[in-house]
């Protein structure tokens, strides 16, 4: 490694006057692991680019974006809890962000004019299609775990993938009836106490929610009702290995981590900012891990 966790014999040019700027804008942001895989990307690819930081305060969103129009900023990955706002002050958006109604991604184009789009649900699916290929979406039955921003971004994706139904079990269940009412017949909203109920024939089980993120009370779910065949996901990334993944890897249950999803929601935002796919490979993964597991 070298400045910036770059990989050594990075083929990236020294940044320069140039050099196309992208970032990510959270509050906090401290945390994002955004930074290391799309620089790590424009080391691999030599791409003349940089990718930045932004922590905000809270009520700065908005003004700090809008001083964004039509400058030298290419676009912006937006993280919590800016998602539905970045959508909102966005002239356009594309179906994944307004179905999700929130936005990961803002790009400022030259006419002045501020374009959202979703590319968790992507980011998802690529998730699958790396860890779990021969899970098949298409058809299936799944059981989602929180009605957040993530869940309903999830919910979008899963549809258009083909899935057959979805349950929605939250723990304020308002919110999972609110997301069963906008997505239509497919999905329902469940008690939490009906988890066994709904597990019993789940293809895909997805944790949306922030259980078992670090400082969070860690679920505690019937996951031995799954079919042997099922597959569990958990967005959250901090930590990796969660108590949810631990729990069905000890039951010999197919993991999906978010770091899966991160990475794959990375992939086209990088191709938005800077015009040229990620590599492919593990690259990414690896420079995410050590910045996730300092040594
Ligand atoms: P939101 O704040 O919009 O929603 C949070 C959800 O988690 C709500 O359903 C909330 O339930 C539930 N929740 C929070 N704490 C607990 C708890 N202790 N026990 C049970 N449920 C809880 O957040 P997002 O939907 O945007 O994000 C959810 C998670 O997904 C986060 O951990 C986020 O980091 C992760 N994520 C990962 C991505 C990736 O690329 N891997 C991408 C996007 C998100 P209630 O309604 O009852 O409050």
């Amino acid at each position: 490694m070298t400045l910036h966790g770059l990989p050594t014999g990075s083929a990236r040019p020294p940044v320069s006057g140039r050099s196309l700027v992208a970032g990510v804008v959270g509050a906090p942001v401290r945390q994002s692991l955004s930074p290391v895989i799309h620089n790590g990307w424009l080391a691999a690819c030599g791409i003349d680019g940089v990718y930045t930081p932004f922590g905000l305060h809270p009520d700065r969103f908005e003004a700090f974006v809008e001083g964004l129009r039509g400058g030298g900023v290419s676009g912006l990955n937006v993280t919590l809890p800016f998602k539905a706002r970045a959508l909102a002050v966005a002239d356009t958006a594309d179906a994944a962000a307004t179905a999700a109604g929130a936005a990961n991604l803002l790009l400022f184009r030259p006419d002045g004019s501020i374009e959202a789009r979703n590319t968790d649900g992507l980011g998802l699916l690529a998730a699958f299609h790396s860890q779990a290929p021969d899970v098949d979406i298409q058809d299936a039955a799944i059981v989602i775990l929180g009605a957040g921003g993530a869940a309903r971004g999830a919910l979008g994706a899963l549809l258009s993938a083909g899935a057959r139904r979805i349950a929605i079990l939250n723990r304020t269940q308002a919110s999972a009836h609110t997301l069963a009412t906008l997505f239509g017949p497919r999905v329902e909203a469940l008690p939490l106490d009906q988890a066994a109920t709904a597990f019993a024939d789940a293809r895909i089980l997805i944790n949306a929610s922030a259980a078992g993120l670090e400082g969070q009370d860690a679920p505690v779910l019937p996951l031995d009702r799954l079919p042997a065949d099922a597959a569990v996901m958990d967005m959250v990334y901090q930590p990796l290995q969660t108590p949810l993944l631990r729990h069905a890897e000890r039951l010999g249950l197919r993991t999906v981590d978010g770091l899966a999803m991160l990475i794959g929601q990375a992939r086209p935002s990088f191709e938005a900012f800077f015009g040229r796919p990620a590599p492919d490979g593990d690259e990414a993964r690896a420079l995410a891990l050590a910045q996730l597991t300092p040594p």
